[in-house]
This record gives C-alpha cells, sequence and structure tokens, in this order.
C-alpha cells in the first residue's frame, strides 16, 4: 500500500481506541467536561447500560452556537493555549479529543445554550459526520447525548458486558470524579431507576457516601503534610482511612486522588499497605479515599489519554508522605503493632533492611547474635559513677533490649543506663562507612537504564554535574549533558534503584548544592558529600517503623564504625542517659539507695 494520511474520521475513531473503551470512559468524559464548564449539578442518564443512551445534563457555562462545531473537532479544546499551560493544567481535560473521538463512535448530540443566549443550540454527529448546528430547545447549560455507542466498530460492541456490570463501571467512574468535587451534587440513572443522587456536600462527608456509610465509625481523618527542599510547596495528604475493622475482601474501595484527579497507581497503593504492615491480615484490603495535593508542575498529567496514570518527578516523596499520613492516622487512634520491650535472642538470618550493600546478613542465626554490646563506644561526657560501673559489667552473651519510640528513635538499655539513638542518623552513618569502604576497592555497582532518564537540572547545574561527572561515574551514575539544561541519566548506583531513589530526584539534590570538583582536594571532598547525600537518601527515615531484626541488626553496626554517636555531618545520632544521670534526675543520691 502507498503511503498516505489518514482521513480525520479514521483519526478519530483511533484516538476513541484509547479514550473509548466503554459507557464508563464516555460517561468519565463527558462529567469531566461539565465540571470544567464550572457545572454545579451533573445527571447522568443510562439505557442498556450506556450502550443504547448515555445522557449527560450540566449546569454549566454553555457553549456558544458558533463554537459547536470547534467542540466537536479533533483536537480543539478552550482549556489549554500553549505548552505553558499544560505544566500546570488545572482542568480535567486539555486534549481536545473526546468529543470528537465519541463522535465517530456513536451518534452524538449536543445541545448547548449559554445563560445569555434566548435558546439553546443542537449539533449532531453520526459515525463520524456532522451535521451543521441548529436552534433548539433546552435550558441553560449542556446537554450530550451518545446513542449507539460502537454502532460502527462492532469488535467493541460485542465486548461490552452485561448491562449491570457496565452500570456498575459508570457508577465507579462517577463515584471517583465525586470524591474530588465534593461541592458538585451528581445523579445517575439506569433506564429510569435512580441509583445515585448525592448533593452538594464537604469533603468528609463526600468520602464516607462513596465508601459507604456503614463504615463511618471506622473511617479516620487524614492529615498529613510534607516538606521537601526538591519542591515549591509542600505535599499535602486529606481524604480517610478505613481501621483495620473496616478492610475488605477486595481491593475495590480504595480512592486515590492526585490534584483532585483519579489516578491509578500500583506503587502509591502500596504505600498505603505498608503502614498497615503488621496490622492487618494480608489477605484483606484497606478502604480508603485519599487526596493527594502537590505542586502541579510536579506531576505530569499528560502520559495517558484517559489521564488515569501520571508521572510524578519525586515518586518517593509522595510515597513516603502517603505512607506516613496513613501511619499517623492509624496511631493517633492507637492502632500500633503491640511490642512489648523486646529481647532479641535469636534474630531472623535475613534482614529486609539494607544495611550494607550486597551484604544483607549482619546477624547469623547461629544461636547467637554475632557483637558485643557496645558499653563503652557510647559513653560521652557521663563518667560512670561509682555505684554505675557496677552496671556496666554487662556479659558479651547478655541480650540487648531495645524499643522503637515514635518509629523515629531507638531506646537501648545498654552498658550503664540506656541510649537513645536516632534511627535516621545512625543508619546514614552506617550507609555512608559501607559506602566509603567499597568505593575504596571498586566502583559501585550500577544499574543501566533501559532508555536514558532526561532530567531537567536548570541552566546553573549543567556545567556543575559534568564538573562531578567523573566522581558521579564512580559511584554508578553515568550522565552525559543534552541539550543546555538537560541531563541524560544512562546508569544509577544499584543500591539507590534498591531503595526506590530515582535518577532525577537524586541528581536534583545534587544540582541544587554548591558541590564543586575543581582540583583534586575539592573532589576528594565531593565525593564524600555525594556519598552522604546517597546515604542519606537511602537511610530509612523517621516516620519508618522497623522490624526488631532490623533494629537488631542496625545496632549491631553501631557497635562496628567507630564515632558511631556523631552522624557524617558532626550531628550527633545518638545520647546517653547513665544511671547516674536517671538517679540524679529522680533525686535519689547514691547513698540513700
Ligand atoms: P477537552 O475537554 O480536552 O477540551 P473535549 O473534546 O472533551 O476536549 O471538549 C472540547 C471542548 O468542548 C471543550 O474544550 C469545551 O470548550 C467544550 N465543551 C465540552 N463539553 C462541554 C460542556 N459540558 N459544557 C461547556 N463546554 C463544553
Ligand atoms: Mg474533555
Amino acid at each position: 500500500m502507498p503511503i498516505r494520511l489518514l482521513t480525520p474520521e479514521l483519526v478519530n475513531q483511533i484516538a476513541a481506541g484509547e479514550v473509548v473503551e466503554r459507557p464508563a470512559s464516555v460517561v468519565k468524559e463527558l462529567v469531566e467536561n461539565a465540571l470544567d464548564a464550572g457545572a454545579s449539578r451533573v445527571t447522568v442518564e443510562l439505557e442498556g447500560g450506556g450502550a443504547d443512551l448515555i445522557r449527560v445534563s450540566d449546569d454549566g457555562s454553555g457553549i456558544a452556537p458558533d463554537e459547536l462545531l470547534l467542540a466537536v473537532t479533533a483536537h480543539a479544546t478552550s482549556k489549554i493555549a500553549s505548552f505553558d499551560d499544560l505544566e500546570a493544567v488545572a482542568s480535567y481535560g486539555f486534549r481536545g479529543e473526546a468529543l470528537a473521538s465519541i463522535g465517530s463512535v456513536s451518534h452524538l448530540r449536543i445541545t448547548s445554550r449559554r445563560a445569555s443566549d434566548g435558546h439553546a443550540h443542537s449539533i449532531e454527529v453520526d459515525g463520524g459526520m456532522v451535521n451543521a448546528a441548529r436552534p433548539a430547545a433546552g435550558a441553560p447549560g449542556t446537554v450530550i447525548e451518545v446513542r449507539t455507542l460502537f454502532k460502527n466498530v462492532p469488535a467493541r460492541r460485542k465486548f461490552l458486558r452485561s448491562q449491570a456490570a457496565e452500570t456498575g463501571r459508570v457508577h465507579d467512574a462517577i463515584d471517583a470524579i465525586a470524591l474530588g468535587a465534593p461541592g458538585i451534587g451528581f445523579k445517575l440513572s439506569s433506564d429510569g431507576r435512580t441509583i445515585l443522587d448525592v448533593p452538594p456536600q464537604d469533603e468528609r462527608t463526600r468520602c464516607v457516601q462513596v465508601l459507604g456509610a456503614g463504615l463511618a465509625p471506622e473511617l479516620l481523618d487524614l492529615a498529613f503534610e510534607l516538606e521537601a527542599p526538591e519542591l515549591h510547596g509542600p505535599i499535602r495528604i486529606s481524604g480517610v482511612v478505613g481501621t483495620p475493622a473496616a478492610a475488605k475482601a477486595s481491593a475495590r474501595n480504595q480512592w486515590l486522588l492526585i490534584n483532585g484527579r483519579p489516578i491509578e497507581d500500583r506503587s502509591l497503593q502500596h504505600a498505603v499497605r505498608e503502614a498497615f504492615r503488621g496490622l492487618m491480615d494480608p489477605s484483606v484490603h484497606p478502604v480508603y479515599a485519599l487526596f493527594v495535593e502537590l505542586d502541579p508542575r510536579a506531576v505530569d498529567m499528560n502520559v495517558h489519554p484517559a489521564k488515569t496514570e501520571v508521572r510524578l518527578r519525586f515518586p518517593s516523596l509522595v510515597h513516603r508522605a502517603i505512607r506516613r499520613a496513613v501511619a499517623q492516622a492509624l496511631e493517633r487512634r492507637g492502632i500500633v503493632v503491640t511490642e512489648r520491650l523486646p529481647t532479641i535472642e535469636h534474630p531472623e538470618p535475613t534482614l529486609p533492611l539494607p544495611l550494607g550493600i550486597g551484604q544483607r546478613t549482619i546477624v547469623h542465626a547461629d544461636g547467637g547474635i554475632a557483637w558485643t554490646p557496645a558499653t563503652g563506644a557510647a559513653t560521652t561526657a557521663e563518667a560512670p559513677s561509682s555505684s554505675g560501673s557496677a552496671h556496666a559489667a554487662v556479659a558479651s552473651s547478655a541480650p540487648v533490649r531495645f524499643m522503637q519510640v515514635d518509629r523515629s528513635w531507638l531506646v537501648v538499655e545498654e552498658g550503664d543506663g540506656l541510649t537513645v539513638i536516632d534511627q535516621h542518623a545512625l543508619h546514614e552513618r552506617v550507609m555512608f562507612e559501607d559506602l566509603k569502604a567499597r568505593i575504596e576497592r571498586s566502583p559501585l555497582e550500577r544499574q543501566r537504564l533501559l532508555m536514558p532518564e532526561l532530567v531537567d537540572c536548570g541552566h546553573g547545574a549543567i556545567e556543575r554535574i559534568e564538573s562531578l561527572a567523573p566522581i558521579l561515574d564512580r559511584l554508578g551514575l553515568e550522565c552525559t549533558p543534552s541539550g543546555s539544561r538537560t541531563i541524560a541519566v544512562h546508569s544509577m548506583p544499584s543500591f539507590l534503584v534498591e531503595r526506590g531513589i530515582g535518577a532525577q530526584e537524586f541528581l536534583l539534590s545534587i544540582a541544587s548544592s554548591d558541590l564543586r570538583a575543581d582540583d583534586p582536594r575539592a573532589a576528594e571532598a565531593a565525593l564524600s558529600e555525594v556519598l552522604d547525600l546517597m546515604a542519606c537518601k537511602a537511610a530509612v527515615k523517621a516516620g519508618d517503623r522497623l522490624s526488631n531484626s532490623e533494629i537488631a541488626a542496625l545496632l549491631a553496626r553501631r557497635a562496628t564504625i567507630d564515632r558511631p554517636d556523631r552522624c557524617p555531618h558532626g550531628r550527633p545520632t545518638a545520647f546517653r542517659l547513665s544511671t547516674a544521670e536517671l538517679e540524679r534526675r529522680f533525686g535519689r543520691s547514691v547513698s540513700s539507695r
């Protein structure tokens, strides 16, 4: 066949293949258009599960009569005008494809009237053929009717499921949008029977409505903010999450919206699950309606024609914000893993926490722990009192007693008194030492990216990153400039990849540093700094729940590094409360005991 241009009808039908999958996807597009038009009430009527008729009516702005033809033309939109608009798009739609696509695979009629018009106008498109607009009767707002969906695409029409199944999906699609627009009223009917009728509500009431009124007492409010230097403004998490008692056998009641848009994202769903780790039977699914709000420039909405997927610039930050938001809500309700002050005598053989590189087993299960409690190493200014020195005589085989407090601090009974450790600072220190020892032997293990990842570093930072390139290369990060402000990343240090840290996140933190490698001494310092940055990013954070064996492993490593009480920046990782200090605080002199 010779090469030729596709006809506009064919272009629209091909686009319809992506945007119009079934009645629910048509409803999603039409309801989103109604919201973009400023509607306060939206009514959806179905016949035959939407296969025969979908009618969406709104009380929004309406369409000017002379723009009706444009509305059904592909790539015609009133929502963006430039590429910059796309970066911060606030409307649901912006591709200008939905109506043209729907019109190419059905019989579409739009009836619309602006408040200022004396009457309505309507336009029809039948299987892609457009009939001119003409005057019609109708109230202010817009009514869109889609008849005989897929009339000219028999393969699609044949594969529609039962009327009940398609209606159920439409219901889900409306629920998803309704969660992000609680101030709007929604109505859904099927063959004249009302199945949904919600008035404008506040956010919590809408969440309860969608998740099920019966669950109300088990739905905890989410309210969390995460600030990060990489972002303009915080990541905000709101919405509700069900307690473990509200969990369901299916994952249907899990809603995630990013900047008001319903999104499907397995890794973010996983973040919620992680917060439930140890609290819930893994075979059931938590219920939630979770809203993430963040700078629109940190979200690329334009990766999927139906916009149900997004690309985040800082996925691991959003992941962490979600996990901590849910954990915090559960904790406020007192739902925590109950751990009595544990005694570790038989640690598990393998540890999920990557304390070293390529060596995950630090504590061996050969009947004991392979380290001696660091009685002296952590003792700082406190000189042991005469009575204290008796307590300090801890046999090296004695079990170590510890607990994690607020998922941030480790409290360890050791020597003469107790030590409070900042888990992040210690883990960062341990990783830093590991990385340093490792890099002295050979370059770090790297993971090649299938496609180079392009990171926009801004004009200023390109030069800095280029000057650091040899150092970064030793660390497993290969990158080359690509254009005046973009860096192409070809490989990443494997251990960052394993910890879920993306090229973007890592490179941007280097870009925003003031590192230079102009001479050998500066280069040596820069290497240390970058190693530390890696350690800091990869280390467990405050708020991360650690298992007993992970804590035991971390404490074991603490005993093997020198000056474990300082993080690489020189900040303390731990402080001691000696028995003498405790005695002093409780006003018990040694002689009165
Ligand atoms: P997009 O939403 O991406 O702009 P659509 O094909 O869905 O593309 O719609 C094309 C245009 O038609 C919209 O940009 C808007 O101007 C107009 N439009 C569609 N539906 C409505 C509605 N319910 N009310 C007012 N205007 C509408
Ligand atoms: Mg649209």
